[in-house]
């Protein structure tokens, strides 16, 4: 691709899930002409939550997708301008930043703002690549409605696969949870929801118990799994013990929630610092410039960054932050005076 055929932007924001979609509210209102992209899971991990009750401001509550609406629309209406878009490398140490997309699309830009969010982590079985999509779904919300009727298993034992078991039980004849140790990450709040639907008969819960295989054809959907069972816990590591038992168990479908690897592969050859997980490591602290990276005009918001809070409204106080970091970035930078005087002119 030729320079010239590469458009110049002063600020791009990868990502359109809270986290972005707040930096690019605030960094319109900036003047700094935010190109927003959006992923392959536009909206981000909100857009997979049925109801968000613990946004302020809506004590109704609303959709995930609704809250995501709403936010593009105040995004653009300050001129934010969105578009999909996969980004694929970034070359950091150059001046401006070269950002490539996955269709070949290559722009620059003085600041750039990871907000690319995490994805759903999956188990690495034996059937559950072959059956995602026909009976295997990260996402109940998405997915619950086409399995009326059938037994479910929900794999995990934190927020998401309380809230997911809980949802489920709108459709399924019983919804199963398999955990792989005696105690829940979840907070109590979901613990005693999932509570009383245990109570009603529901929900079933599998302690101590592993997903190990999943059996059944992309014509058929799921028949069965097969699982494990020890009581000390992490049954999968102790196969060979005498208290591991293995069997089959006939289910429908499996929603597998066991947390999110965040999308930060276009960032591994740069100086920006990933952590062991691929969570990028931001400044932090209490002054300016809590979410820049070590490289400087590159800053970071939401789950790419944040693997304990992941809360809507910690992702959007992120993404402020994020917007206002870039702009005293932008303000700062010895091109900005020229940049200024030029725009001026041309004014005139
Ligand atoms: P999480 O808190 O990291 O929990 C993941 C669960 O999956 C854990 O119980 C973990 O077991 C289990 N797990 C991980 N890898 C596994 C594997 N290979 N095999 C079997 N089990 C495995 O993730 P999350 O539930 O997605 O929640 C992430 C964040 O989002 C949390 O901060 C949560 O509060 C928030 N969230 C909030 C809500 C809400 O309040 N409405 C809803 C969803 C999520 P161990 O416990 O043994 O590690």
């Amino acid at each position: 691709m030729t320079d010239d055929a590469i458009e110049h932007r002063r600020l791009i924001v990868a990502g359109t899930g809270i986290a972005g979609l707040t930096a690019a509210i605030y960094a319109a209102r900036s003047n700094n002409d935010p190109l927003v992209l959006e992923g392959d899971e536009p909206g981000g991990q909100l857009t997979l939550t049925s109801e968000v009750e613990n946004y302020p401001g809506f004590p109704e509550g609303l959709s995930g997708p609704d809250l995501i609406n709403k936010m593009k629309e105040q995004a653009e209406q300050f001129g934010s301008e969105l578009e999909h878009g996969i980004v694929t490398d970034i070359q950091a140490d150059e001046r401006p930043f070269r950002v490539e997309l996955r269709d070949g699309t290559v722009y620059t830009c003085d600041a750039f703002i990871a907000a690319s969010g995490a994805s759903a982590r999956t188990l690495g079985v034996p059937g559950e690549d072959e059956l995602m999509g026909y009976g295997v779904s990260t996402c109940a919300t998405c997915d619950g409605a086409f399995f009326r009727g059938e037994d479910m298993l929900v794999v995990g034992g934190g927020d998401a696969a309380m809230e997911e078991a809980h949802f489920l039980t709108k459709f399924a004849d019983t919804v199963y949870i398999a955990h792989r140790r005696e105690e829940f990450r979840a907070e109590d709040y979901w613990i005693e929801k999932v509570g009383k639907k245990v109570e009603s008969g529901d929900i079933e819960i599998m302690r101590n118990t592993e997903l190990l295989e999943m059996h059944g054809s992309p014509e058929e959907g799921v028949d069965h799994v097969t699982l494990a069972r020890n009581d000390e816990g992490y049954p999968s590591e102790k196969l060979d013990d005498e208290g591991t038992e293995q069997f089959d168990f006939d289910v429908g479908a499996v929603f597998i929630a066991i947390g999110h690897t965040p999308n930060t592969d276009y960032l591994e050859d740069t100086d920006v610092e990933l952590d062991e997980t691929g969570y990028i490591v931001a400044k932090g602290g209490k002054g300016g410039d809590q979410t820049a990276t070590d490289v400087p005009g590159i800053f970071a918001a939401g789950d790419v960054v944040d693997y304990h809070y992941q809360q809507a409204v910690t992702a959007a106080g992120m993404g402020c932050k994020a917007a206002i970091d870039a702009d005293e970035y932008l303000e700062d930078r010895p091109e900005a005076e020229a940049e200024a005087e030029a725009a001026a002119e041309a004014d005139d």
